[in-house]
This record gives C-alpha cells, sequence and structure tokens, in this order.
C-alpha cells in the first residue's frame, strides 16, 4: 500500500521509521518531511492547507492511508476532505479536534460527561473574565482557548497577575486563540501523558509517558515543545492507568460518538495525578511531540496495520497494542538560544556513528545544505534509545548524543531524573 505522511518534524520522523518497517508498506510519501523522514521516505512538495492538491496527490499515487502528524490539518478539517473523498486517514474529523482546537470546548465535554478535570468558566470578553475570577483560588490558570502553541497558558499567582493576563489574551496578543479564554482551578500533583488509539467506538491503550518542559536541567528556565521523553511512566500505576481510561477516556469517546463526533485518531490526555485520583488537563487530536519517538521505539506491532484500523473503523479485530516492557527515552537537542531565537545553520554531523549502539537519532529541525546536513533551530534532534531500565536507556541515550557533533546544539543532562529516582529508590 502507499501510504502519505504528512508533517516534518521528530514524531513525523519516528512514524516514517515505523511506517516503513512494514511489510505492506510499499511506497511512503511525506510532506514537507526532513531530511530524516528523505531517509524512509520519498519527499513531496505538498501544501497541507490545500485540500485539493493533497486530494489529487492521493488520486495519482493510489494512496491507501493518509497519516496526519501536526494538529494544525486536523483543525483544519483536512481528515474531513480525505474521508469524503474515501481516502482512509489516521487523524479527526474537524469535530473531533476540537477537543485540542478548542479548551473551552474539551472543558464542557468534561462537564457534559462527568469526566475530572480542574473546575473552570468560559468566558468571551474581559468584563465577565474578571467578574468570573472572583470564585477562584490561587494560583489561577488563565488560558487562550484556541491553538497557541504551549503559549497560551498563564499560571497567575496573584489576582493582579490574573488580571494583566485576562487584559494581555483579550488584546489580541493571541489572534483568535485568544478571542475566548477560559479560567481553570489550580491543580496540583504530578503530570503524566496517557495515549489512546480509537476508531470512535474500540478504545486500545498505547501507553503513558512524561515530558520536560522546562529548557534547563532541574525542570528551570521558560517552556518548552519538550526537552525530552520517556515511556512508560510508572508514576501511572495499571490501577490508574485503569481509572484513566474508565473514568476519562471510554466516556470521551463515548460522548462525541453519542453527540454525532466520533473521533477517530489518537487521543493524548495530558493528565494531573492529584491526591483524589487523575484529572484531565488537556486533550490533544495527535501524538505527542518528542512523547511519539519513544512510543515507536517501544512499539513492537506493524504500524500501518495499526493506524489502518483506527481509519478504518476495524480496531475492533485488531488485538491490544503491544509495547515493549523496556523503557524508551529521547533526549531533545536544541539550537542555541532555543526557546528564545535559535541560531539556525549549525552544522551536524556524526548521527550513524551515534547510532552504531542501537540508539536513533530522529530528526526535528534539520535541512541539507549543499550536501550537509544543518539545523534549520528550535529542536534539532530526538536522540532516542532504549534498555532494560530507564537508568539504562537513559546512558545509552546520552552517550549516543556525546558522539553527535552539533556546536550549535544543546540538551537538558537529567532526561529521565524522575523515573530513574523512582527506580533507584
Ligand atoms: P501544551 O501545548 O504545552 O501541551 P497547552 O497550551 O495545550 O500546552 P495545557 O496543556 O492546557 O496547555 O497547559 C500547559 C501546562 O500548564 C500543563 O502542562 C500544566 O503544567 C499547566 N496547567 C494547565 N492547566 C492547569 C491546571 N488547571 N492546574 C495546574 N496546572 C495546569
Amino acid at each position: 500500500m502507499n501510504i502519505l505522511l504528512l508533517g516534518g518534524g521528530g514524531r513525523e520522523h519516528a512514524l516514517a521509521w515505523k511506517l516503513a518497517q512494514s511489510a505492506n508498506c510499499d511506497m511512503l510519501f511525506a510532506a514537507p518531511g526532513n531530511p530524516g523522514i528523505a531517509q524512509h521516505a520519498t519527499l513531496v512538495d505538498l501544501d497541507a492547507t490545500d485540500h485539493a492538491a493533497v486530494l489529487s496527490f492521493c488520486a495519482a499515487n493510489a494512496i491507501g492511508l493518509v497519516v496526519i502528524g501536526p494538529e494544525a490539518p486536523l483543525v483544519d478539517g483536512l481528515a474531513d476532505s480525505l474521508r469524503a473523498a474515501g481516502v482512509p486517514v489516521f487523524g479527526p474529523s474537524k469535530l473531533g479536534a476540537q477537543l485540542e482546537g478548542s479548551k473551552g470546548f474539551t472543558k464542557d465535554l468534561c462537564a457534559r460527561a462527568n469526566i475530572p478535570t480542574a473546575g473552570y468558566a468560559r468566558v468571551t470578553n474581559k468584563a465577565d473574565a474578571h467578574a468570573a475570577l472572583a470564585p477562584f483560588g490561587l494560583p489561577v490558570v488563565i488560558k487562550a482557548d484556541g491553538l497557541a502553541a504551549g503559549k497560551g497558558v498563564i499560571i497567575a499567582m496573584t489576582h493582579e497577575e490574573a488580571q494583566a493576563a485576562i487584559e494581555d489574551m483579550f488584546s489580541g496578543s493571541f489572534g483568535a486563540a485568544g478571542a475566548e479564554v477560559v479560567i481553570e482551578e489550580y491543580m496540583t500533583g504530578e503530570e503524566a501523558s496517557f495515549f489512546a488509539l480509537t476508531d470512535g467506538t474500540t478504545i486500545l491503550p498505547f501507553g503513558s509517558a512524561q515530558d520536560h518542559k522546562r529548557v534547563g536541567d532541574g525542570d528551570t528556565g521558560p517552556n518548552t515543545g519538550g526537552m525530552g521523553a520517556y515511556s512508560p511512566a510508572r508514576v501511572l500505576t495499571p490501577t490508574l492507568e485503569a481509572r484513566v481510561i474508565e473514568e476519562i477516556i471510554k466516556p470521551t469517546v463515548e460522548t462525541m460518538a453519542a453527540e454525532g463526533m466520533p473521533y477517530s485518531g489518537v487521543l493524548y490526555a495530558g493528565l494531573m495525578l492529584t491526591r483524589t485520583g487523575p484529572k484531565l488537563i488537556e486533550y490533544n487530536a495527535r501524538f505527542g511531540d518528542p512523547e511519539c519517538q519513544v512510543l515507536m521505539m517501544r512499539l513492537q506491532d506493524n504500524l500501518v496495520t495499526l493506524l489502518l484500523a483506527v481509519a478504518q473503523g476495524t480496531l475492533a479485530a485488531h488485538p491490544p497494542v503491544t509495547l515493549s516492557p523496556d523503557p524508551a527515552l529521547t533526549i531533545v537537542m536544541a539550537a542555541q538560544g532555543y526557546p528564545g531565537t535559535p541560531k539556525k545553520g549549525g552544522t551536524i554531523g556524526n548521527i550513524a556513528d551515534a547510532e552504531a549502539d542501537g540508539a536513533k537519532v530522529f530528526h526535528a529541525g534539520t535541512a541539507m545544505r549543499n550536501g550537509t546536513l544543518i539545523s534549520t533551530g528550535g529542536r534539532v534532534l530526538n536522540v532516542t534509545a532504549s534498555g532494560p531500565t530507564v537508568r539504562a536507556a537513559q546512558a545509552k541515550a546520552y552517550k549516543a548524543l556525546s558522539v553527535v557533533d552539533f556546536a550549535d546544539g544543546f540538551a537538558r543532562s537529567d532526561i529521565g531524573w524522575r523515573e530513574v529516582a523512582r527506580e533507584d529508590a
């Protein structure tokens, strides 16, 4: 079968790597892809916002499955256009993607389906927002409703900060994403991510992960898209995982279906493990980046069969997802300056040597210039390894990272610290 993969980050490199291993993958195309993805796929010049162009590419190349990596094309309804044309697609509809695209939508769904989450108020103007603030304690969380690439969340420690955040969000600094604001009760606990595949009816758990959002060691400095991750997150014990499925994932899938918005794709639940149990922080409508890299490292199944079963609504006939019991860990190498203004253009070498002991280096922000691999800034590489323990996976990944020649790059030196501490305890 011919497959089209949309996206060009580390998540998509991990997906391409796994898709290409499948015996049912004939031609793999990727748009825009990156030099790492190009090792497994033919890169094509295709604009995912141009639905007609994607459809005609699919028709011309007998595409039997489209895999949509990032959230923007999902929120934009690309999966609907493909489904309407009879092209099997992995990724939710526009209505389904509201679970990621509108925080207010998800909070209302939680309220209707009795899903544990933080108390909230949804507001569309400054006056209502200031009025709604009163009943909340401190800290209080102020969120732009729409997609803001992780930057639309303010944890306000004082009422003044909360008021300033409200002023800022309604001033237009978040564009359309800030036309509506959600005010939330602050939850405390450890955060973990849980993934489940669903075709709208059947749910197949796809494991857990934890990431490291802050740029600096010891979880310090500004937030980033994620500086590293590992899977599984053992803090999400089998008992807690069962609760997440029963109390959060199942009612979401059932309510979406019952309300005429069946959700098909991967549901990525950001969770707060509170004293009273797991509560939903947010949903994402796609795999996490870099969490996808560690999930793909652990996946034992044929990814094409699995994603096709989601796309075709036949997940009930698929056995449970098989993940290696060996943990996997990924370290992000970012360009100096990230998450501010990153240095671009630095050369990268020695990737093959770094992979010699079984680690895998996924490309996130790279390009080829005159035959040389260079950084395009931001998060550049994801050095990924697995082992019998997180400590072993961590040692293997850091050893591989030390071999990569990327003078303009940096990485945190403590990815996995929580889990290693738990292993040592
Ligand atoms: P990202 O894209 O980084 O996942 P986002 O913009 O979609 O983020 P959320 O995941 O809703 O936003 O929030 C980002 C972070 O803010 C969470 O990972 C969590 O650390 C913190 N946070 C959000 N909501 C709450 C809450 N109600 N209580 C405590 N912390 C919260």
